[in-house]
């Protein structure tokens, strides 16, 4: 018979072996990191051959870590890389290596934070987390909320808290209302929690992209009429398209004495909300019922962790507690309630900690510092494209995307083209109202004036001929 010590051996590494695995593996990512501000957005080429040979099986007696790493280099050609400065496109996420120590710590801690209960102190660790979020937010002590991993499942808890407030079990009639620059994870949540197409219901926009409160307000009034029941409006604090902010103020107002849930999404803006400006164009965001929020994009964090916050913890308790028999536990543990009994997870990985050891490691003022910064490049963009020939940049930015059509389309995506190509910066398009419109989304830390200008150089010289 084998021994239990030789059976795990390869598995139970010493703390030489371990030692030598770690330096290698942080020696590597150190020689990223390294490279980080300066590095290329397009990452290369890859091909179908080097895909397959990524997605081989693996053996029995496996391999040595450096070739590996190898392999890890090979995977990294082609895409995007979200740590270059240059990357502009999409929602940006530039990554922060304390944050990657800190998922490194949570994996190898490898606690169960489902219930409080099996870790009390890593608990309170991530409701601190959240609650710093809700007090950035201005909201009560009644409030709750939780991490989870992205801006879609927050979004998809929020409209399942929201229906099991408003609606109950019965949710048949219930409508709620977007926009049509609402992000799409609006939608396929309201589809995962039961909802038909026809149950989501668009608002129109104004000339800023906004949601149109007078349209919301007679669309309520009809669907009332018609016998439906709104429950829910989502309201964007940044849009994906353009950045914009819903008026949200309004929006409050309005929903306030109809019995209908406000749900924010600022999974893009949100973080905003740490400086003065973005302060100003989020007013009205603390009176929402619940708001979505993504640390995996404002802060940085690495991606996988977004959130929800709350108003009242009792709506989130009242969606998702659940018990198994199997389950020896309160539903909180001193004053700590159970991480699983708001939100849809049960075990679940310790995210509080990759948010939480950067936050206390830096302090809030380098987060504030880059937010801040990405508003002023920003103007900077809106400021330089307004004044080319050919852009029409009718939309000034509320936060950090710039949004610009072009007098011609095919202008437009050949400028795109053009500078996607150059590798140096990435940016992406959208479409609104059938029309080509080329976004800059700052957000990310290590984008400097110097991306932006060059962005901007290349499509100009595109226009010009
Ligand atoms: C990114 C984003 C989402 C989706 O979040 P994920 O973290 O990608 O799941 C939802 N809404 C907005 C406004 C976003 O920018």
């Amino acid at each position: 018979m084998i021994s239990l010590a030789a059976v795990n051996a390869p598995l139970e590494p010493d703390r030489q072996t371990r030692s030598e695995l770690a330096a290698q593996a942080l020696s590597y990512l150190d020689d990223w990191y390294d490279r980080a501000g300066t590095m290329p957005v397009g990452a290369g080429v890859t091909d179908e051959q080097i895909l397959a040979t990524l997605a081989r099986e693996p053996s029995e007696e496996g391999s040595d870590l450096a070739s590996l790493l190898a392999v890890l280099t090979a995977a990294a050609q082609g895409g995007i890389n979200h740590l270059s400065g240059g990357h502009m496109s999409y929602i940006p996420n530039s990554g922060l290596y304390t944050a990657a120590l800190g998922e490194l710590l949570a994996a190898g801690l490898n606690r169960y934070t489902g219930v409080a209960d099996s870790a009390p102190g890593f608990t309170a660790i991530e409701h601190g987390v959240v609650a710093w979020l809700r007090s950035l937010f201005m909201m009560g002590p009644e409030s709750s909320g939780l991490l989870l991993s992205g801006g879609s499942m927050a979004n998809f808890t929020a409209i399942v808290t929201a229906r099991t407030d408003k609606l109950g079990d019965e949710f048949n009639n219930g409508v709620l209302y977007v926009t049509s620059h609402t992000h799409h994870s609006a939608a396929k949540a309201a589809r995962l929690a039961g909802f038909r197409d026809d149950q989501v219901v668009p608002i129109g926009v104004d000339s800023n992209l906004r949601m149109n409160t007078g349209a919301l307000v007679a669309q309520i009034q009809a669907d009332r009429a018609n016998g439906l029941k709104p429950f829910l409006v989502v309201a964007s604090a940044g849009t994906t398209n353009t950045g914009t902010v819903d008026p949200l103020e309004e929006m409050a107002e309005i929903v306030a004495d109809q019995d209908i849930w406000l749900h924010v999404d600022a999974a893009y803006g949100g973080f905003f909300q740490l400086t003065d400006r973005g302060r100003e164009v989020l007013r009205g965001i603390e009176q929402a019922d619940s708001v979505a929020l993504d640390p995996h994009k404002g802060l940085s964090i690495p991606f996988g962790v977004g959130a929800i916050i709350v108003q009242r913890e009792q709506s989130l308790v009242d969606a998702h507690e659940g018990r198994g028999a199997y389950l020896f536990y309160e539903d909180s543990h001193m004053g700590l309630r159970d991480i699983s009994s708001l939100g849809p997870e049960l075990s679940r990985p310790f995210r509080g900690l990759s948010v939480w050891l950067p936050l206390q490691l830096h302090g809030i003022g380098p987060f504030r510092e880059a937010l801040d910064y990405s508003l002023d490049l920003a103007g900077h963009a809106f400021e330089r494209l307004s004044a080319i020939d050919g852009v029409d940049a009718r939309w000034k930015p509320d936060l950090s995307v710039v949004g610009v059509m072009f007098d011609d389309d095919r202008l437009g995506q050949a400028a795109l083209d053009a500078v996607n190509e150059d590798r140096t910066t990435h940016l992406s398009p959208t479409i609104i109202d059938e029309r080509f419109v080329l976004r800059f989304a700052i957000l990310n830390r290590r984008t400097t004036i110097d991306h932006v200008d060059h962005a901007i150089d290349i499509i100009e010289k595109t226009l010009r001929g």
